[in-house]
């Protein structure tokens, strides 16, 4: 039933597409939505042609147990990642939870972060298929930690993280859960994690457009703000005594531009440039002043003013299908495709599986045969895959260093895959 409706809502789907984890095929309406944004934009001026995006918010919301006002709309995964933590208020010394499984560009910010704020990394512990082992958190919890990152499934590995346990001790703990789940949200159920915040993508798992990432953040609490202040997300606060305590400013608050200028030289952003009188008037009675910015209230504080207008009411429009289709029928059937896949696949050619073949999830890596060059290898099976009408991954190391001693081919069937591209690549390996 799943595969039908999912197959019925695309006029076409490539051949052989077996890529969700990478970009998936997203629907008809789904590619309506964003040419018929821009066409919108076009007729009527794009600044009024603004799609009402507060049901899909809802929906996309939901499905980790928040609200619309906890969604923030931003370009990718990773530059959700980067609003969020480079945003994030912790001290000096403050102590950051990950596995060494995380994803490439993910540890690379942190690893910026605790370089420039002083933040110490601590590795949590996994077992051998790198699943984070909720007794060894406990421990490194009751030693003191101030954040936990962690990917609910990695982009190079199909394990799915114990995320509800890991979020209950981090609960009981008093301890921020960070939970990225590009890989998880529209894959398998991401409802009873209770984080702190998650960061999520379009293309993959929800079958949106690319070009768009979403955090969504119900744990929003005080000193949480975007890395990078913007128009879009800020107002400007009163120079004195602002009632807002800094915080929770709305947009209309905020002085218009016009018929003013700087009240000072060394007060002006431009450097050398505009230099201004002393006599000029202070911003009437708007009076924002030192250059302090304030955010909205919400998860609004993260997003900038413009973005990928278009591919958002595309993006809108697939979370809405996908709640649609039944997201618990969807987990199903991509378990039972990944399980398939793995006990079709696994041994083949000499091709082995880098998760437990009965892992929930449509994410099946294939690690090179023993005694080959394993880059070659990859790219090779890729390649062939390819001459087969057969789009599959290839993950290099780089996605995780730590985690990965060579590329990995990675499966991952969209849930209208057809069981035949299955037995075709596993005759394309099979030599
Ligand atoms: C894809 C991915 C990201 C980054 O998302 P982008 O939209 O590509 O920036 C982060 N984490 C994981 C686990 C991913 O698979």
């Amino acid at each position: 039933m799943i595969a039908e409706s999912w197959r019925a809502a695309r006029s076409s789907v490539p051949p052989g597409h077996l890529d969700a984890a990478g970009c998936n095929v997203p629907s008809d309406r789904t590619l309506d939505a964003v040419v018929g944004h821009l066409r919108h934009e076009r007729e009527v001026g794009g600044y009024r042609a603004v799609p009402d995006l507060h049901a899909s918010r809802a929906a996309l919301a939901a499905l980790v147990g928040a609200g619309a006002d906890d969604v923030a709309l931003l370009e990718s995964g990773t530059a959700a990642t980067a609003a969020l933590l480079g945003g994030w208020p912790l001290p000096p010394g403050s102590r950051v939870g990950v596995t060494r499984a995380e994803y490439g560009s993910t540890l690379m910010l942190l690893y910026r972060l605790a370089r420039l704020r002083d933040w110490k990394l601590l590795e949590l512990p996994v077992d051998d298929d790198s699943r984070l082992d909720p007794g060894g958190l406990a421990s490194v919890l009751a030693g003191g930690l101030d954040l936990v990152v962690l990917s609910h499934i990695s982009s190079h590995r199909g394990v799915v993280q114990p995320a509800a346990a890991v979020g209950r001790l981090c609960r009981a703990a008093g301890v921020p859960l960070v939970l990225d789940v590009c890989q998880s949200l529209g894959h398998v159920d991401t409802g009873g994690a209770g984080a702190t915040a998650y960061v999520g993508t379009s293309r993959k798992w929800l079958a949106g457009p690319r070009g768009v990432g979403f955090l969504i953040v119900p744990g929003l609490a005080g000193g949480m703000d975007a890395a990078a202040p913007a128009l879009g997300g800020h107002g400007w606060v009163r120079g004195e005594a602002s009632p807002f305590g800094g915080h929770g400013r709305v947009r209309e608050e905020a002085p218009p531009f016009g018929g003013h200028s700087w009240v000072r030289e060394e007060a002006s952003p431009f450097g050398g440039h505009g230099r201004v009188r002393e006599e000029a008037p202070p911003f009437g009675g708007h009076g924002w002043a030192r250059g302090e910015a304030a955010p909205l209230a919400g998860a609004a504080r993260y997003e900038t003013s413009e973005g990928a207008i278009a591919a958002r009411a595309g993006f809108g429009v697939a979370v809405l299908e996908h709640r649609a289709l039944g997201p618990a029928a969807v987990h199903a059937h991509l378990a039972e495709l990944g399980v398939t896949a793995r006990r079709l696949l696994d041994g083949i050619g000499g091709w082995r599986a880098g998760e437990p073949l009965d892992e929930p999830s449509a994410i099946v890596t294939l690690r090179p045969p023993p005694g080959v060059d394993p880059e070659a290898a990859v790219e090779d099976a890729r390649s062939r895959a390819a001459e087969a009408s057969l789009l599959i991954g290839a993950v290099p190391v780089s996605r995780a260093p730590a985690d990965l001693p060579t590329p990995v081919l990675r499966i991952s069937p969209s849930p209208g895959a057809y069981q035949e591209d299955l037995h075709a690549l596993a005759r394309v390996l099979d030599r």
